[in-house]
């Protein structure tokens, strides 16, 4: 492909990990966090920096970080389009932070955006950085009570789409956390504490997702 720079193979390490793995988009922001969460509950993982590192995964995370950033870094290496094939064929895909502004419809501003998740999303809601916080928030459906949630510059759910499923509110009631079939996005950063169970929660169903699909 033209235009994109060479990615060293020590960096993209295709290989670590076989079919089934969960991939983590490793284009900016906290990417090495969710590996190191997976790895920890012994899942394997692979980070995404090209289409090709897709070929076999079961799901895929986009990180927090710089939703601007991202966006456009995908559009470069050709990955939003390999990004919408992927969850079009059954893949799962879950979002955190400026992974859920990635996943929406809609920002309220022109950037680059994956589409795949019927929500318009209100980028820095809480205001910035220094009114970061943390909280418990509970995720019902999924069977989560008590996580410890960190919200850094995050967004909220300003509107759900019919499809869609609110799976958390913060404590002001804002919509922190939906699903939709096999996405998932949620506002905070469950990669950043010690709590694994959101991570076996996604990976148990990427894996289910993929057996349903193969
Ligand atoms: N505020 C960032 C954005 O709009 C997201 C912050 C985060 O991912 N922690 O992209």
């Amino acid at each position: 492909m033209s235009g994109r720079y060479h990615v060293p193979a020590v960096l993209s390490r295709p290989d670590v990990a076989g079919e089934g793995a969960i991939g983590v988009l490793a284009l900016q922001g906290a990417f090495i966090e969710h590996v190191a969460a997976l790895t920890e509950i012994g899942v394997a993982t692979r980070e995404v920096r090209l289409p090709e590192h897709i070929a076999g995964l079961s799901g895929l995370i986009i990180p927090g970080g710089e939703s601007t950033v991202i966006g456009k870094l995908m559009v470069k290496y050709e990955l939003d389009s390999a990004i919408r094939s992927f969850v079009a064929d059954g893949g799962a895909i879950w979002g955190t932070c400026a992974g859920m502004i990635l996943l929406a419809n809609d920002v309220g501003r022109d950037q680059p955006l994956l589409n795949l998740l019927d929500i318009d999303v209100e980028r820095n809601a809480y205001g910035s950085q220094l009114a970061s916080f943390e909280e418990d928030v509970a995720l019902p459906d999924l069977g989560i009570a008590d996580l410890r949630a960190v919200f850094i510059r995050a967004p909220v759910v300003a509107r759900v789409g019919p499809n869609v499923r609110i799976e958390a509110r913060d404590g002001r009631g804002n919509v922190v956390a939906v699903s939709c079939g096999n996405i998932l996005a949620t506002a905070f950063h469950p990669e950043l504490t010690a709590d694994r169970r959101l991570h076996a929660s996604f990976a148990k169903h990427a894996g289910q997702a993929a057996a349903a699909v193969s």
